[in-house]
């Protein structure tokens, strides 16, 4: 590991100052950016510590909740208000990494972790989210868990994260610190495609530092699942994942459905147009498998991967009937419904 400075930042002001520096990183709760460190991925200059500001509060805002970029991924999913008003979401987190992980990873961490992608890991392949026009070595490679939606030729990573894929279809809000103030982004918008700019993960601008993300007021606790299907039953990355939330008429017809999918793309996948196939419907495995097509339109297999398509329609199907039936996705018994 290369040495580097370190800055405890006292205030948000001071860490984002300090972040504008060019190959400056964030510490929050360190599980994949200490990673990156160690295998050479990462050569930060300096790390700005977070841990003692003040961004660990989940809290009441506007109706919904605003849960500190700091709160880490247990304590958010423990939460009592969480657990009770976005139960999606407290899954969701829960079908991630490990125990001990989710004692020390942060919410604003989790949203910004990188690609699991072996090439991308490894500093003797060409990898071009690691070094710019190396070429992508998982083109070719092994790439049974990389991307089948949203590709480029530069790169077929996958967003590797869980929590963000629940929060997509919840529609929650990233806020964010940077030398020009505050802002706020949409989830949908956050992450990004690869496209010729592969090593962009986010829209994040220089400097920029997540404060909180914020939950509508809207929730979902009656037909909502988290269905993610992995090589192992825990400590393991999704190959394809599915929150769906579902809101039904008295006459049992499908008000509103919102799908996203994980370990398909380089974000969240989600398809407006997919959705509004639903609207009207009665939840039925036809209409779900219509929703799914659609949600898969486009979708490349690389090879090692192609596996992924048909896994992924089967499991949209599935999501959907556990969300309408009210039958969530137990993350603990861990045996599909
Ligand atoms: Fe690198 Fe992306 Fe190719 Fe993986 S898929 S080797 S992260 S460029």
């Amino acid at each position: 590991m290369n040495n580097f400075g370190y800055l405890r930042a006292g205030a948000v002001a001071e860490a984002v100052q300090a972040g504008t520096t060019p190959q400056v990183r964030y510490l929050a709760g360190g599980t994949n950016l200490l990673d990156l460190m160690k295998y050479g991925v990462e050569q930060p200059v300096a790390l700005v510590d977070l841990n003692r500001l003040p961004l660990r509060t989940i809290e009441e805002h506007a109706g919904g909740l605003r849960l500190g970029a700091l709160a880490t991924n247990a304590e958010t999913a423990y939460d009592a208000r969480v657990a009770a008003r976005y139960p999606l979401l407290a899954s969701t987190i829960l079908a991630g990494a490990s125990a001990q992980l989710r004692n020390a990873a942060t919410n604003g961490g989790n949203l910004n972790q990188r690609t699991r992608c072996v090439y991308f890991y490894d500093a003797a392949a060409a990898c071009n989210k690691r070094v710019p026009g190396s070429g992508c070595a998982a083109l070719g490679g092994l790439n049974r868990g990389h991307a089948i939606l949203g590709t480029s030729a530069q790169c077929i990573a996958t967003y590797p994260g869980d929590m963000a894929v629940a929060l997509a279809v919840l529609e929650a809000r990233v806020r964010v610190a940077g030398p020009n103030g505050e802002r706020v982004i949409a989830l949908a918008d956050y992450h990004r495609l690869p496209g010729d700019e592969p090593w962009r993960d986010n829209t994040l601008q220089p400097g920029e530092l997540v404060t909180a993300i914020d939950l509508p007021a809207e929730d979902f606790t009656q037909h909502y699942t988290y269905l993610k299907l992995r090589d192992r039953l825990s400590y393991a990355f999704a190959l394809v994942s599915v929150a769906v939330v579902m809101r039904l008429e008295d006459d049992g017809s499908i008000a509103e459905a919102r799908i996203a999918l994980g370990g398909v793309a380089h974000k969240p996948w989600r398809v407006p147009a997919a959705e509004a196939l639903l609207r009207g419907q009665r939840p039925a495995p036809e209409a779900f498998g219509a929703a799914a097509s659609r949600l898969l339109a486009g979708a490349v297999g690389q090879g090692g991967n192609d596996f992924k398509m048909e896994l992924a329609h089967r499991a949209i199907v599935r999501a959907c009937q556990q969300a309408a039936a009210g039958t969530p996705q137990s993350q603990t018994d861990k045996h599909i419904q």
